[in-house]
């Protein structure tokens, strides 16, 4: 590990980076132990750290740390923070539920949406993106199909976003035939309440028949700070991991 006092850190920051270094290192234990039980040491799935609710100065702490993948999920907060840590060539990933009077601004500066939900969704992305790659020659926009994995018998309306699954294969053909989007898989959040292991299996069988229709698309988003093992041993290929990492967030105000 390098720079854990860097020049211009005021006292308490060497100690919140080695704070953010030891949670890191936990959370890739974890990760490590998942994959070896789920025989698959040699395929780590990608870590993504979601820093929602928390300061700027603590991705530079990250980044310092050597992450590169990010996650937010409020455009106004993202494209804030983006803006601020230009000059770390992070990799933005967004995470939340997404309106399309957005598109535009989430254009600017993710390389991944993980909740393309809708068509109107995948429309307006589209548009946002290739305006993008006109004005300031942005790469193709990487898209994560979110499904809804509650039991529609089961869903009592709390369920946490997402394309019911019958849907995914409109929302793979709206997307593969956008210029300037890339589908690279699924992603979802465990419902509440209810187990994780037999939501990621749903959702990996999902993947399959994805993959089947468009072999390129073998990513799989799931597993969160309390079920990433279970995702783990599904197949997840990215992680989205926030307070495990980076503590509890800050009510929201
Ligand atoms: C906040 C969030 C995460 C991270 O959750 P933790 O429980 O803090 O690890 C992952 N995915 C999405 C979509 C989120 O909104």
């Amino acid at each position: 590990m390098t720079d854990l006092a860097a020049p211009g850190q005021g006292q308490g920051e060497g100690a919140r980076t080695e704070e953010l270094a030891q949670r890191l290192a936990a959370v890739r234990s974890r990760i490590a132990t998942a994959a070896e039980s789920a025989g698959r040491s040699n395929r780590l799935p990608a870590l993504i750290v979601v820093t929602k609710f928390h300061p700027a100065q603590d991705i530079r702490r990250l980044a310092a740390l050597g992450i590169k993948d990010v996650g937010e999920n409020r455009d106004q907060e993202a494209a804030a923070k983006a803006l601020e840590l230009a000059d770390l060539a992070l990799t933005w990933h967004f995470v939340g539920q997404l309106q399309t009077k957005k598109a535009k601004s989430v254009a600017r500066y993710a390389s991944a949406v993980h909740s393309v939900d809708r068509p109107q969704l995948v429309d307006a992305l589209a548009k946002a993106v290739r305006n993008e790659m006109e004005s300031s020659g942005r790469a193709p926009l990487d898209c994560f199909i979110q499904v809804n994995l509650a039991d529609p018998a089961d869903d009592d309306g709390t369920h946490r976003g997402g394309a019911a699954p019958a849907d995914v294969p409109v929302l793979a053909e709206g997307i593969t035939r956008s210029a300037g989007l890339n589908l690279v898989g699924v992603m979802a959040v465990a419902p509440l309440g209810v187990p994780a292991e037999p939501a990621f299996e749903k959702l990996a069988g999902i993947s399959a028949r994805l993959v089947a229709a468009y072999p390129a698309a073998t990513a799989i988003s799931a597993g969160m700070s309390q079920d990433l093992e279970a995702a783990i041993k599904f197949g997840a290929t990215h992680l989205r991991i926030g307070s495990d990492i980076l503590g509890s967030r800050p009510a929201v105000g």
